[in-house]
């Protein structure tokens, strides 16, 4: 006989979670503004600290709940700005990455969406051992949690850029959103929540029906077809133009102005002509463009240009865009591209790697 699933109480939103407590446990409603904020807003980590909810109830929770809740593997502190780069494990035992920056307008974490990744983008180290599967609304959030904890401090932004195409958890990510964004809970602001997306098109339209204040991230990486095509296997399935159509609804349908990141390889995509195919492409879009000097990964032989290349790919294309900015590099000490630690410390496991773990 097969044990009936355990509802995954930290994926529930306020009224979902209501319904459960009375409906399914016959407890009163305020158990479940109780077990909310214990939640999301005290940021427990499991239902031992609830100290307002009585043994009984908790024991009834742990029987008929899983809670989520992540554990540190790893933590590496860069001595040059204080970013944190943090390996959580999941309750199957596999593993995501997150990372925590802080700026002078607030505290940004940049979070992962999915075990591993399928879109197969050839300079990303994410993608490098495929994908194994979605994270669930509660593992994305309690990475924002057990950060929150660590540090102290509050979280204002979110960048859902790590591991993973989120667009490809869908519905997993839409209610992740909707829990980090309510007022009852951590209460992070849409408008400071970015989804980072390689570009699947009928995903982004559905997106811009959401009535979310969110901002649209699209890897473009080119300003043609073909040189995308051979930088991201997703452009087999989505032309270049779809795309940047797509944003535009986006726009249209949101008003929230669109991101455009641009990984600049040395060589592939960084000429002058290219900057000025890109200006063409997307100029007449609300749009800032991110230009991401290319972290460059072991496995591939692609290098970033020269500081004075990407200036000057910055001035050409600033003719068409007035907001095109070089990303400021956090963590330099730290770094490896996206996926690298995780990757590293699987790679580990399997005996494959000679690499230390440790930066200090
Ligand atoms: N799947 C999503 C989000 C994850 S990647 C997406 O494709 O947008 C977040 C950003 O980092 C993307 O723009 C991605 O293309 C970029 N990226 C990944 N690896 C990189 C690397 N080695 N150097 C520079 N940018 C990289």
């Amino acid at each position: 006989m097969q044990a009936t699933e355990k509802i995954d109480i930290k994926s529930l939103t306020y009224e979902e979670l209501e319904s459960f407590v009375v409906n399914t446990l016959g407890e009163p409603k305020f158990r479940a503004k109780q077990l909310y904020e214990w939640m999301h807003v005290h940021l427990a980590s499991d239902f031992e600290e609830m100290s307002n909810i009585p043994k009984k109830l908790k024991e009834k929770l742990i029987s008929n709940c899983d809670y989520v809740s992540l554990k540190q593997i790893d933590r590496q502190i860069s001595q040059i700005d204080g970013t944190r780069k943090y390996l959580f494990e999941l309750g199957d035992g596999q593993m995501v990455e997150s990372v925590w920056m802080s700026y002078k307008h607030g505290n940004s974490v940049c979070i992962s969406s999915q075990v591993g990744c399928k879109m197969g983008c050839r300079f990303c180290a994410s993608t490098l051992d495929g994908w194994l599967r979605n994270l669930t609304a509660s593992e994305m959030l309690d990475q924002i949690y057990r950060i929150s904890r660590d540090t102290g401090e509050r979280v204002s932004n979110l960048v859902v850029m790590g591991t993973g195409e989120p667009l490809d958890n869908y519905d997993n990510l839409i209610r992740f959103i909707r829990l980090l964004s309510d007022e009852r809970g951590l209460n992070i602001s849409q408008r400071n929540i970015t989804v980072s997306t390689c570009g699947l098109v009928p995903k982004i339209k559905q997106l811009a029906e959401e009535d979310l204040a969110i901002t649209l991230a699209i890897s473009l990486h080119a300003s043609n077809q073909d040189k995308r095509l051979s930088l991201m296997p997703i452009a087999k399935s989505y032309d270049i133009h779809e795309v940047v159509d797509a944003t535009r609804y986006y726009f249209d349908k949101t008003g929230r102005r669109i991101t455009f990141e641009y990984s600049l390889v040395a060589g592939v995509n960084d000429s002058d002509e290219d900057a000025q195919e890109l200006g063409m492409l997307i100029g007449d879009i609300n749009c800032h463009v991110n230009l991401i000097p290319v972290n460059p990964i072991k496995e591939r032989d692609y290098t970033a240009p020269s500081t004075d290349r990407a200036y000057a790919f910055q001035k050409k294309i600033e003719k068409y865009i007035k907001n095109v900015t070089i990303r400021r590099e956090m963590g330099r000490d730290i770094d490896g591209a996206c996926g690298q630690l995780r990757k590293r410390h699987s790679d580990a496991k399997k005996g494959e790697s000679n690499e230390e773990f440790c930066i200090d």
